[in-house]
């Protein structure tokens, strides 16, 4: 860290940068210019804040070298981050893909579109309980009878779950029945809502937020990790731009960008990317050939009655053609779509057949 100090600032102020710096546990070298002087703060700076050396009289401006954040860097972390999840692992060179419904409507909905996906060559499935929607009129999930039919769908298709969590309550409620907790774009920067799923063990799936830089995404990251929860992936899911042609923007750069930055896996949301299911399968196969280690997409049974997100859902159908696409963009850069975790031959559907 840098702290550039004022034309004619005094040795006292000097002196008391120094003291500040010494006093956080780092050390001081000073460089003394004509007429102005730089201190170099020297350490562990990424847990000291700018602004604390900002604010002392003399200071012009202070300028990190290093990353703010620790626990998500390359840095510290050279090697990519690799962890299981129920038959796969994410992060290497597998790339699984993750989909399911915006929402839990109901059992029928949720295991009727879980079968489907599990057959078109998914590997996890998504479906929200607890719904962030912008209108109190609009449909807010199911809740934990949510939750229940998504651990039953686990239980029938051998897919792991995931699922989103708003509040801390939630978070303990939503663990005993997911395999993945979700940390949605609205709540990136929930803190103790990132603090509670960091005291869990269970992997965390951290959009990015809205309006939210990739640094941001990665603080919010550390945040997680600090609590001592190493197992998270960061989801770049579109971001709000000037356009309106689509309902976000797909940064596709955060994809390299955050793999140059950060060991934790990343993933792709095309279908809140775009918000229309026509430009779902373009997006994903960007994300596949920009190095996603994994997708996320929305698939329902019915998506003209669907209750959330019916517009940028795909069928069943849809989906498996572009499984099939993306098994060759992923072999066409050295990557493999994750296999599914038990044959579907050995699945047993309940009577949903
Ligand atoms: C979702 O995954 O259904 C969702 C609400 O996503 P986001 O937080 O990215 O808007
Ligand atoms: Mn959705």
């Amino acid at each position: 860290m840098m702290v550039i100090m004022q034309p004619g600032a005094s040795r006292q102020q000097v002196e008391e940068v120094i003291a500040a710096i010494e006093a956080r546990g780092l050390s001081a070298h000073v460089i003394e210019g004509v007429g102005q002087s730089v201190i170099g703060a020297v350490g562990e700076t990424h847990a000291i804040p700018t602004d604390v050396l900002a604010v002392l009289e003399g200071v012009e401006n202070v300028t990190r070298i290093s990353q703010p954040y620790k626990l998500a860097s390359r840095t510290f972390h050279p090697s990519d981050s690799v962890f299981p999840l129920d038959g796969f692992t994410i992060g290497g060179r597998e790339i699984p893909i993750i989909a399911g419904p915006c929402s839990v409507e109901s059992r029928d909905q949720l295991l009727d579109t879980a079968r489907a996906i599990r057959e078109a060559g998914a590997n996890a499935l998504r479906g929200g309980a607890y719904k962030p929607r912008t209108s109190p009129y609009a449909f807010q999930g199911l809740g934990e009878e949510g939750l229940a039919i998504m651990a039953e769908a686990r239980e029938l298709t051998g897919m792991p779950v995931v699922a989103e969590v708003m509040s801390i309550a939630q978070v303990e409620v939503a663990v005993k029945y997911v395999d993945v907790l979700q940390v949605g774009a609205r709540n990136m920067q929930n803190f103790p809502l990132l603090r509670a799923v960091g005291e869990t063990r269970t992997p965390v799936l951290l959009k990015r937020g809205i309006s939210a830089s990739i640094e941001e995404l990665l603080m919010a990251s550390e945040y997680i990790l600090a609590g001592g929860n190493p197992r998270v992936m960061l989801c770049e899911r579109g971001i709000r731009t000037f356009e309106t042609a689509t309902r976000n923007t797909t940064d596709i750069n955060a994809i390299p960008v955050l793999k140059s930055l950060s060991h934790l896996p990343v993933l792709l949301d095309p279908s809140h990317a775009t918000g229309h299911w026509e430009y779902v399968g373009a997006v994903a196969r960007a994300a596949v050939a920009a190095g996603a280690d994994g997708l996320l997409i929305e698939v329902h049974n019915d998506p003209a009655h669907a209750l959330s997100d019916g517009p940028q859902s795909l069928t069943p159908q849809r989906f498996a053609a572009l499984v099939g696409q993306l098994r060759a963009v992923a072999e066409a850069v050295g990557r493999q779509l994750a296999p599914l975790p038990v044959p579907v031959a050995a699945v047993a559907w309940d009577g949903h057949a």
